[in-house]
């Protein structure tokens, strides 16, 4: 290939992908809008008509913020490739005196520092004008401040070693490195996977015990009937940041541990807790929980060969803004193959983003049918209701959005999924 057909191809990718984003939130909006004065029959006893329209703003506001967000990253990603910005930073770390592994991971860093500086009025505008606006925040400047530095000491104490890792194999493990860069990948996704719930979520967030009462008998029973060991039951004090509630699976092995957000717990009913537990219980014994691992240790290793061989083509980096005379000293510097190629990859890769959305929400009514078979059925409609008011969830999404993006299905279609698995009589 041509570095000047690579770079039409790129053009092509990027120009597609902005254009469904946009083109996608667009429908979105319209959709909503057109159903923002009537909630849908099978919700209308449930949902009164200001929690209805109120998510629909909310969605729209989320939705045109989105937009701006895709049109600004699409020209940071311009500004990094085609107008030179990863020339610039290659150029300026290329200074002598420096241990070549110390410049690319500083090459990294720039990159990573720019395009969190980009994102960073995105998120306070998410939090403090949106969130503020329909009533979610709780979170304040110092707080969400706190978070940043707290995220970003966490970014660097695992980020910087990973990538010294990484480079270093790229340099010195001979033509398989990919291979051996994987093994080191997978090690590292699985301290993640026993830092997270142990130590990094922690310094966010206060996690204690769930206390004892109904809740709790009922969840003891659950985990006892489904065969199921988790280390502990917890709390967290989502309330601290936010008005919406959650409840999540973390740790693996015996150290896994079900952590339910205090939101959720003041808004449902015990049995409405028993139910969504009993759903995110279904995907581990379904064994979505393995397959998503399996999965993307497969497509990590086919990403991996990718890049070492884009390494090793020339086209690469001139197609995406290495000046020509810079091309062979670039080649030399495997920092700069591996930021092209995070940069570049995801325009490429978006079009595959609806058969992933499919394989979720495929998952997630395997997940409901056995909520339904180990709970009840009604309890889940009844707490994925409530859910859906407390976030503000959308309940007339644009069906091709729908498809496109989200890993779960639409609410109509996933209420009247598990009303038909409800015992005869029982459930709503
Ligand atoms: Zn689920």
């Amino acid at each position: 290939m041509s570095a000047s057909s690579f770079t039409v191809a790129f053009l092509v990718a990027l120009s597609l992908t902005l254009a469904v984003r946009l083109w996608l939130a667009a429908r979105q909006i319209a959709h909503v809008r057109a159903h923002r004065d009537a909630t849908p029959a099978a919700f209308a006893s449930r949902v009164d008509a200001a929690s209805h329209r109120k998510a629909a703003d909310y969605t729209v506001a989320k939705q045109r913020l989105g937009m701006l967000e895709s049109v600004v990253d699409a020209g940071v990603l311009l500004a990094f490739t085609l107008w030179g910005g990863i020339a610039f930073l290659f150029q300026a770390t290329e200074g002598p005196g420096v241990a070549p592994l110390v410049r690319d991971v500083l090459l990294l860093a720039a990159v990573a520092l720019i395009g969190g500086l980009v994102a960073l009025p995105f998120s306070w505008w998410r939090t403090f004008r949106i969130e503020e606006r329909f009533g979610f925040n709780r979170t304040t400047l110092a707080t969400w401040l706190a978070d940043l530095a707290k995220g970003l000491a966490v970014g660097v104490a695992l980020g910087v070693p990973l990538a010294f890792l990484v480079l270093w194999l790229m340099m010195s493990a001979g033509a398989y490195w990919w291979v051996a860069a994987w093994v080191a990948w997978m090690a590292f996704q699985l301290l993640i996977l026993v830092l997270y719930p142990t130590v990094i979520a922690p310094l966010f967030n206060r996690f204690s015990p769930l206390p004892a009462g109904a809740a709790r008998e009922r969840i003891e029973r659950l985990l006892e009937r489904c065969g199921f060991r988790a280390s502990g039951l917890f709390v967290m004090d989502g309330s601290r940041r936010s008005g919406h509630g959650n409840a999540y699976f973390t740790g693996f092995g015996r150290a896994k541990r079900v952590v339910f957000f205090d939101t959720l717990l003041a808004r449902l009913a015990p049995e409405e807790i028993e139910a969504v537990l009993a759903h995110e219980l279904g995907h581990f014994r379904l064994r979505h929980v393995v397959k998503r691992v399996i999965w993307s240790a497969v497509l990590s290793l086919a990403l991996l060969a990718l890049l070492a061989w884009l390494a090793r083509a020339p086209w690469f980096y001139a197609g995406l803004g290495i000046p020509a005379a810079d091309v062979s000293a670039a080649m030399a510097r495997p920092g700069v193959a591996l930021a092209l190629f995070m940069l570049a990859l995801p325009v490429f890769t978006f079009m595959l983003a609806p058969i992933s959305s499919a394989y979720s929400r495929r998952h997630e009514f395997e997940a409901d049918a056995f909520a339904a078979e180990h709970a009840s059925a009604g309890a889940l409609v009844a707490a994925l209701i409530k859910l859906y008011e407390d976030n503000a969830a959308t309940l007339t999404p644009d069906p091709i959005h729908s498809a496109f993006y989200d890993s779960h299905p639409p609410a109509a279609v996933r209420v009247a999924r598990l009303g038909s698995l409800a015992p005869a009589g029982g459930g709503g």
